[in-house]
């Protein structure tokens, strides 16, 4: 049964510089349209009750005391028995009124865009917020009991240095976050920085500022548990889902959901979905697809992928396709095997595209 559910809200009040997500400025009338064919189109799915519910964006905090309502109304009978309960906020646009909407339809759980915390950066950035907006946006969750809180850190930035950064890291741990999702930046082409042609770090620094954060991390007490996340205790359990590669569904314009061996991917196209044309592509996954899918992901996390849960799935043994490879890895050091699960080791771990790659010469060679 499908326990995780993904809702993209694809409004923002800026566009920032690097951003290439499914996204438009919001506007009220946009916003009506959208919500009431969300409702429609989560109307085709089962009604069931799920266990994860993550709503991103876009920027949801961007949404009107009276249109988050609405959304979570549209959520209501499908997050009766909700445990995690997640939703994407940007610090600027958080108030009182929002987080009392959030608490009464159970959001427990909140992914606070931070980015950085060096003014020059958000400028850069084109980011609205400024620092005291995180730290209001903490004084307005926590006191209000959404403590399980979120932040995202970015690095490789135009012009960051690594003092910049490691004082974003300690400026994140004076705040009470209990995650920490780290990315590089990616230099996408339909983004402001790719028509600009923005240089980012160089790929010594980058890999020096990665380093340096896992460390530093590792003195706050939070560990890697996947590629990009980190926690002391309380690891993305939607997230999970994607990683342990189960079904899950994605409503809202450029959603994707995995679903019964499809891939689903919604339209981008906010006139199309408007028009209930939900859905831009749809693609069946072999077997073959899927094993492989299975093992990308699962490698992502640091525990690894359980070779008992690979062969009650696919019904085989993970060597009868992937044997030589992995052999051939386990002997690189980049891979090892521990209480039944597959997973790369620390000199591995860096490397995971190197390994996937040699994993999936030996799919298409069988
Ligand atoms: S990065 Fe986030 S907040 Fe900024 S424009 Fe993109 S979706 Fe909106």
């Amino acid at each position: 049964m499908t326990k995780a559910l993904y809702v993209h809200v694809p409004f923002c009040d800026k566009i920032c510089a690097y951003c290439d997500f499914v996204r438009v400025l919001s506007h009220p009338l946009l916003i009506k349209d959208y919500l009431s064919a969300l409702k429609s189109e989560l109307e085709t799915y089962p009604l069931v009750q799920y266990e994860t519910i993550y709503i991103g964006g876009g920027t949801p905090s961007a949404l009107s005391v009276e249109e988050l309502t609405v959304l979570c109304e549209i959520l209501a009978p499908i997050s009766k028995s909700v445990i995690e309960y997640t939703m994407e906020v940007n610090p600027e646009s958080l108030t009182l009124d929002k987080v009392m909407v959030m608490k009464k339809y159970g959001i427990n759980r909140v992914s606070l865009g931070v980015q950085t915390f060096d003014e020059h950066e958000l400028k850069l950035l084109h980011r609205s917020h400024h620092k005291e907006d995180i730290l209001k946006a903490m004084d307005l969750l926590i006191p209000n009991g959404i403590t399980n809180i979120s932040i995202d850190l970015i690095y490789g930035l135009p012009l960051q240095t690594l003092a910049s950064f490691e004082h974003s890291i300690h400026e994140a741990f004076k705040c009470p976050i209990t995650h920490l999702s780290l990315y590089s930046l990616t230099i996408e082409p339909n983004s402001e920085f790719g028509r600009q042609k923005v240089k980012k770090v160089s790929d010594e620094m980058e890999e020096l500022m990665y380093f340096k954060a896992i460390e530093l991390f590792k003195g706050y007490g939070f560990h890697q548990y996947e590629i990009s996340n980190f926690t002391h205790h309380l690891p993305s359990r939607h997230n999970m889902t994607y990683w342990h590669y189960n079904d899950y569904i994605g409503i809202g314009p450029g959603a994707v959901s995995l679903y019964q061996n499809q891939r689903i991917e919604n339209t981008k196209n906010l006139m199309e979905y408007f028009k209930g044309h939900y859905h831009s592509d749809v693609l069946n996954l072999s077997n073959e697809d899927q094993r492989y899918e299975f093992l990308m992901m699962g490698l992502r996390v640091k525990e690894g992928i359980s070779l008992q849960t690979f062969e009650n799935r696919f019904k085989e043994s993970i060597n009868v396709h992937y044997g030589e490879s992995i052999d051939k890895l386990i002997k690189k050091g980049w891979l090892e095997i521990e209480n039944d699960h597959l997973k790369a080791t620390e000199s591995g771990y860096p490397l995971l595209n190197t390994v996937l790659g040699e994993l999936l010469d030996e799919t298409t060679c069988n």
